[in-house]
């Protein structure tokens, strides 16, 4: 078994010790059953949020995003923003620095705390909320013109249920002509090419792959590897399937949702690895 000192990396690189439970995923014995909206802050452990950064690469991800979030924005007059999936911090740190009122969220506090400090490392000082999409309402007060639930994140809830209620729960934050634009991987083409063509994304150049370790219509588990220090986590998220997706979005009372596909590189890969749904109150 691997152990937290095996994992560790390098104290001599200055970076601090991990305990067990820092590095190690509580997956249980069967992490193919594991199927819980719930657990999504014991996949997010300190090891894994200190390594996000180096998987989202912020300064590839700003060149591939460029400026599609900020102009979408800007094209409805958007002023405040409610970041609902902040992470360790990325899109909240774009829109601050591009002049939009911004209020963090995330239901991890350790992705929280990440993000606090990357803002700080940037100058600035993030206004952070700990809340879960499924009482968002409960944990964050007043009214935005946009909310914002980028990364993949959507992806994460397990139940249609807390798909509806979360979705509820942001359509109520917004402003009677808000907007909500929330993205996912495309999984419909990793589910239609069958798992046997499984496909493997390169991060920061080939130091981080990701890619689908178990899929079906209820699960897809993704591995990711770092081959600086040969560390290996799991998230177990639910494989959204692009038109089911927006379908929920016009159930739960969006009048209009554009989708745009992502068109970044994809190693050979002819169709978009996310989708981007842009969703209208009017
Ligand atoms: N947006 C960031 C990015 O692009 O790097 C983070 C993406 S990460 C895949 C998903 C984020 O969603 C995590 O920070 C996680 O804590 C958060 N999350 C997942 N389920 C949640 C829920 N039910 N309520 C609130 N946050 C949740």
């Amino acid at each position: 078994m691997t152990t937290a000192a095996d994992r560790s990396p390098d104290t001599a690189a200055g970076l601090e010790e991990y305990t067990e439970a820092e590095v190690h995923q509580e997956f249980g014995e069967n992490p193919n059953e594991v199927r819980d909206t719930n657990h999504y802050k014991d996949e997010y452990i300190k090891g894994f949020v200190d390594k996000w950064d180096d998987y989202i690469g912020w300064e590839g991800r700003a060149a591939s995003e460029g400026t599609f979030f900020i102009d979408q924005l800007r094209a409805r007059g958007v002023e405040k923003v409610l970041d609902v999936a902040t992470g360790t911090g990325f899109n909240s740190v774009q829109l601050l620095e591009a002049g939009f009122e911004t209020v963090s969220a995330d239901g991890s506090a350790e992705m929280l705390a990440k993000a606090f400090a990357n803002g700080r490392d940037r100058g600035h000082v993030l206004r952070v909320v700990q809340a879960d999409w499924r009482w968002l309402n409960r944990d964050v007060h007043g009214e935005y013109d946009a909310i914002i639930c980028l990364g993949n994140s959507f992806t994460h809830l397990f139940s249609e249920r807390d798909r509806r209620k979360a979705l509820a729960e942001f359509y109520a934050m917004l402003s009677h002509d808000g907007v909500l634009i929330l993205d996912q991987r495309n999984y419909d083409a990793i589910l239609d090419e069958g798992f046997s063509s499984k496909h493997k994304y390169y991060y920061s150049g080939d130091t981080v792959t990701a890619e689908p370790e178990y899929l079906d219509e209820g699960l897809a588990r993704f591995r990711y590897t770092f081959s600086d220090d040969g560390s290996v986590y799991h998230l177990n998220m639910f494989p959204l399937r692009k038109e089911y997706v927006r379908r929920l979005m016009k159930e739960v009372g969006f009048q209009k949702v554009d989708t745009y596909g992502d068109f970044q590189d994809t190693y050979g890969q002819d169709t978009p690895d996310f989708w981007i749904h842009v969703a209208e109150k009017m």
